[in-house]
């Protein structure tokens, strides 16, 4: 249990420092006028006097933020030229992989970073709750404790990544997602298989640190490749909840919560498809991503009450001397 949640940790931050840096490019940022709006901008203010004029006016969250004089050449040469491409009638263009989004004080994309921060805040509460009704004697209880805090690490991450979109924040938010996912999938080992074979939810532990860490090691070393991450996501995901669907199917007349376990895996991996929808953001603010995010924060209180009603079943039966499912 323990290595397993430390090694998701540590390993992304040390590979990361090993790392080399790769950009990300889109039609937006390609466009000569764009090229030359920021050349021309950077060379403009980004030097002596100006430069020292621009960090003086800055406001301290800016600096705080990692705003530096040549990112605000590039928002503002990014509008420059999203008005040309609108006034020309074009689709709007990305920039460097992303939609064009207004910024809100220091945040990048704020909708996504305030959803992100909204599932933190629920996954924090309900594992607070759930740490005020189970007793610690649960069998699940420092799984569900860990994958908790794994979760919590991941929408910090992407609290970061939505706020400040950086080489660093960009790979903790992808790398501490695919470690969510992979954790669950060690939850749901454990719940179908370790309470009874401990070796088994030990070896499939192994297993997928070792997937965790090839996965990262490609990312990283060989190729920051966008379709190859979601690939693998989605087939971890499925892998998820087909396993979470037989055990809900196998238990449904002898666990009367097994309908909230399936809702909440269904509802998961189907409001993932939302970020198939790839528009342009509603008011420069509301992308598909956006609304993802969004729609994922109710999920926790249904999943954290499955959790809850299993743990404490989990424990009566253990007192009763039943045999576990
Ligand atoms: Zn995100």
């Amino acid at each position: 249990m323990f290595p397993v949640r430390t090694s998701l940790f540590l390993l992304p931050l040390l590979l990361l420092l090993l790392s080399a840096v790769n950009v990300h490019s889109s039609q937006g940022d390609k466009e000569p006028v764009y090229r030359d709006c920021v050349k021309q901008c950077v060379r403009t203010n980004c030097t002596g006097a100006r430069l020292r004029g621009f960090e003086s006016r800055q406001p301290p969250y800016m600096a705080l933020t990692g705003w530096r004089c040549g990112d605000d050449c590039r928002y503002q040469c990014m509008w420059t030229t999203v008005g040309l491409y609108q006034a020309e009638g074009y689709r709007i263009p990305q920039f460097h992989g992303k939609w064009p989004f207004a910024r809100f004080l220091c945040f990048e994309e704020p909708v996504s970073a305030l959803a992100s921060l909204l599932n933190g805040v629920a996954c924090l509460l309900m594992m607070l709750r759930y740490r005020g009704t189970v007793p610690r004697q649960s069998p699940m209880y420092p799984t569900i404790t860990a994958f908790s805090l794994v979760s919590l690490n991941a929408w910090f991450w992407s609290t970061v990544f939505h706020t400040r979109d950086t080489y660093l924040t960009e790979k903790m938010d992808y790398f501490c997602a695919s470690a969510v996912i992979l954790y669950s999938i060690y939850l749901c080992c454990v719940r179908t298989l370790g309470l009874k074979r401990p070796v088994v939810s030990s070896l499939v532990g192994a297993l997928l640190i070792l997937v965790f860490t090839a996965h990262v090691s490609y990312l990283t070393f060989v190729s920051f490749d966008y379709g190859y991450n979601m690939a693998a996501n989605a087939t971890i995901g499925i892998v998820n909840l087909l396993w979470w669907l037989c055990w809900c199917w196998q238990n449904r007349r002898t666990l009367p919560y097994w309908w909230k376990c399936g809702v909440v895996v269904l509802l998961l991996h189907g409001l993932a498809l939302l970020e198939l929808l790839d528009f342009p953001p509603l008011l420069w603010a509301l992308d598909a991503h956006a609304v993802w995010h969004l729609s994922t924060v109710p999920v926790h209180f249904l999943f954290y009450s499955f959790l809850i009603d299993d743990s404490l079943h989990l424990l009566n039966t253990e007192k009763i001397g039943v045999k576990l499912e």
